[in-house]
């Protein structure tokens, strides 16, 4: 399902500078109202009135939007915590040095992994959760409830330094992992609880990120499209600011990737990237180069302004780097609900959400951004084999 709503935000501006020939009056009343009505919601509609109308409409269960609200609270938690960590201590590696996957472990990831676990587990909405920063997944409920996924601080190497960086999530279905301690062993129960969790990106009900930036900002979709809303500090909530996101198509010429790691590319897609920022075919304009290094920094951008962002097997990272479950997966659901693609394989031409992850922590490499840009990568791949 698509959204809705209409692909692009009037501009009041041109709308203005078009009736700049008639009398002041009309020219500021008409084109407010018109925005007003286009964008029902920007600026006054909560993130909660929001979820609510969503549960009104079909699209969701009240439980989801329980989950959904605390993982939201969690949010502007870790926004505080982000932004205050330089004056409460808060940068700096954590005592135990690495996580699961073996990156470095920041005292923030901690912090930001405790914040969402109990927001999560207080929601009485999740049987499952499953985390960047704990080895295996953990059983929340015996009652049943959502599995959720997350990343609580993606791109914490660059946290001390005050750069962009975000939580991501991802919400599927509800699963079991029951727990009864007299006939389950703790492994079996593990087991369990990892069968549960592991699930193809099509099974999520909910996806979405947190990008704590010059504001904060929450990305979401329940599959009826993407919505952004953006922190009010005063209000202290999440509004409206983002409705029916859709990836320019065509969008800005950008592409991002980590070109530390260029060497290790396989040689069409070295080509590829040779081609697109220095050497265009019949002397197309060339492509700028952006690269944050944290994930949702760079997706968010190129949701809002379209190019393409990629992070490819490379010969030491034979899976890219990037998780399915909480990185990859969340954002490739975004991407497909805003118009764009989220392709992997030899061609990038295979759907992302498609991959069964092998274990909570299995990665995918990821090529996504507007529809156009990953097929003339896929057109690239294809005749540069
Ligand atoms: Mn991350
Ligand atoms: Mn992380």
């Amino acid at each position: 399902m698509r959204a809705t709503s209409s692909t692009a935000r009037p501009s009041t501006r041109l709308r203005q500078s078009t009736h700049h020939h008639r009398s002041p009056a009309r020219c500021s009343a008409t084109p407010v109202a018109a925005a007003a009505a286009h964008n029902a919601g920007v600026g006054s509609k909560t993130l909660t009135s929001w979820l609510l109308a969503q549960e009104k409409a079909g699209a969701i269960d009240l439980p989801l939007v329980t989950l959904l609200s605390s993982i939201s609270s969690a949010c502007q938690r870790i926004s505080s915590l982000v932004a205050r960590a330089p004056i409460d201590g808060g940068t700096g590696l954590a005592a135990s040095g690495a996580n699961a996957s073996g990156d470095e472990q920041k005292k923030l990831d901690v912090l930001a992994n405790d914040v969402f676990a109990r927001a999560v587990a207080d929601s009485g909405r999740c049987s499952v959760l499953v985390s960047e920063e704990l080895d295996q997944p953990v059983a929340v409920s015996s009652s049943g409830g959502y599995i959720a996924c997350f990343d609580p601080i993606d791109g914490s190497s660059n946290i001390d330094a005050a750069i962009p960086t975000g939580s991501i999530f991802g919400v599927y279905a509800e699963g079991e992992c029951v727990i009864d301690p007299d006939a389950d062993a703790p492994d079996a129960l593990v087991e369990k609880c990892l069968t549960n969790a592991r699930q193809s990106g099509t099974e999520l009900v909910a996806a979405g990120y947190c990008l704590f930036s010059s504001s904060t900002v929450l990305v979401l979709t329940v599959k009826t499209g993407v919505y952004g809303f953006t922190l009010d500090r005063t209000m202290g909530e999440f509004v409206l600011s983002h409705p029916g996101i859709r990836i320019p198509d065509p969008g800005q010429r950008i592409i991002s990737g980590n070109l530390g790691n260029v060497l290790k590319w396989a040689p069409s897609l070295q080509a590829y990237l040779s081609e697109t920022v220095t050497n265009r075919p019949d002397g197309a304009p060339t492509y700028s180069y952006r690269y944050v290094g944290a994930l949702v920094a760079d997706f968010h951008r190129t949701l809002l302004y379209g190019g393409i962002w990629l992070y490819p097997p490379d010969s030491s990272a034979p899976s890219g780097k990037a998780r399915l479950l909480y990185e990859v997966a969340p954002m490739s659901l975004l991407a497909e609900q805003a118009g764009g693609l989220a392709t992997w394989g030899p061609t990038a031409e295979q759907r992302v959400l498609e991959v069964v992850p092998s274990g909570v922590h299995a990665r995918s490499p990821l090529f996504t951004g507007s529809a156009s840009e990953v097929k003339r990568l896929q057109q690239f791949l294809r005749t540069h084999k």
